[in-house]
């Protein structure tokens, strides 16, 4: 199967919703913002009389958010961190709380999620656009400073051992999407879906009562492969197809890194998609069961079930867990797919 670059392109899609609109229609009106953040591509959509005003709310809050946990904003938190030479550097609590929720994950997921890998990031040129494969000595040398032991969270005070750096990119988005969704629920919004680069927030059902209809894309052709119908859940997926290159050796080099050898994650998975009411959970775990591989996911969540999740393989044959198969369906070019039960 021909994979396509589908480079920052979202994952899941939203479906009907229109893009950036403004419906008059009573009390729930329909308002839309589309927007550029966290480096990708948001729309952010909410019914009800006071629509506009907490969509705006949210998207500031996003805003406010990424200006935190830029790695290259030399403002941001996280620039303070990775520059700080061993210094001990005070936060804003909202990243001292993020990055407390990324050690954690990355301690429950063994270090599959490893938040401290964007030395070996950078080496890959997934940071800068200009891509290369290092050599195995480089790789090694880096992943000395990688580990998330080597950082010390106490309170909103951050030290990390010097050379070594942080990057919440795995979980910023999906933490930010709970943000956002808090603001809109605060503001009584009870009808509502954002769509943060294809990691979808769903806020309530659509304003007739009925489920959202999420699409799953195709990590192939970039196709709708299947919908997942649901009320009040985020779905996150991640995939090694969003952001890659093909190295002089015709190889495809993606952009979720193995912490245990430095390179990118290459396991017959290409795609995870976690479904659950919290977005941090979600992203966080995307990332790590793509790392994990078919087996070690499948084992994770047995000893977990707080969420539900669908992976599609490199060979087309999908995985899903239990609780989603009666709200995932696929389209009809895609039914000869196999999926698989996990429970
Ligand atoms: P996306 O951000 O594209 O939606 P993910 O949530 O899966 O996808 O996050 C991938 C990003 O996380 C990478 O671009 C990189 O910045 C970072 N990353 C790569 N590998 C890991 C890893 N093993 N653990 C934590 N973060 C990672
Ligand atoms: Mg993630």
């Amino acid at each position: 199967m021909k994979k396509i670059n589908i480079c920052c392109m979202m994952c899941m899609l939203m479906l009907g919703i229109g893009g950036c609109s403004w419906k008059q229609n009573q009390d729930m009106a329909e308002h839309s913002e589309s927007f550029f953040a966290m480096d990708t591509y948001m729309t952010f959509t909410a019914y009800g009389a006071d629509a506009e005003p907490a969509v705006l709310a949210a998207q500031d809050k996003i805003r406010e958010l990424e200006e935190l946990w830029s790695v290259t904003d030399k403002n941001s938190d996280v620039y303070a961190v990775n520059h700080s030479s061993g210094q001990t550097v005070t936060v804003d609590w909202k990243t001292a709380e993020l990055l407390s929720y990324a050690l954690d994950m990355a301690e429950e997921t063994n270090g599959a999620l490893e938040p401290t890998i964007y030395p070996v990031l950078t080496a890959w040129g997934f940071t800068t656009g200009e891509n290369r494969v290092p050599a195995e000595t480089e790789l090694a040398e880096l992943l000395e400073k990688v580990g998330y032991d080597k950082v010390e969270l106490n309170n909103d005070q951050i030290q990390m051992e010097p050379g070594g750096m942080i990057d919440l990119g795995a979980v910023g988005k999906g933490y930010a999407g709970d943000e956002a969704a808090q603001i809109l629920r605060e503001r009584g919004i009870t009808a509502a879906l954002l769509d943060i680069g294809g990691n979808i927030q769903a806020i309530g059902t659509k304003p007739d009562g009925s489920d959202w209809r999420v699409g799953l894309k195709d990590p192939f052709s970039g196709g709708v492969l299947g919908i997942i119908q649901v009320s009040d859940v985020a779905v996150v997926t991640s995939g090694n197809y969003e952001r890659f290159f093909i190295g002089e050796d015709g190889k495809v080099y993606g952009h979720i890194i193995d912490p245990a050898t430095g390179h990118p994650v290459e396991n017959g998975i290409a795609s995870v998609s976690v479904i659950a009411s919290e977005g941090k959970l979600c992203d966080a775990l995307s990332t790590a069961l793509f790392v994990m591989g078919l087996e070690n996911a499948q084992d994770y969540w047995r000893q977990h079930r707080n969420y539900e999740m669908i992976l599609i393989m490199e060979d087309g044959d999908i995985y899903l867990t239990e609780g989603i198969r009666d709200s995932f369906s696929l389209n009809s070019e895609y039914r000869n797919m196999k999926i698989n039960v996990i429970d």
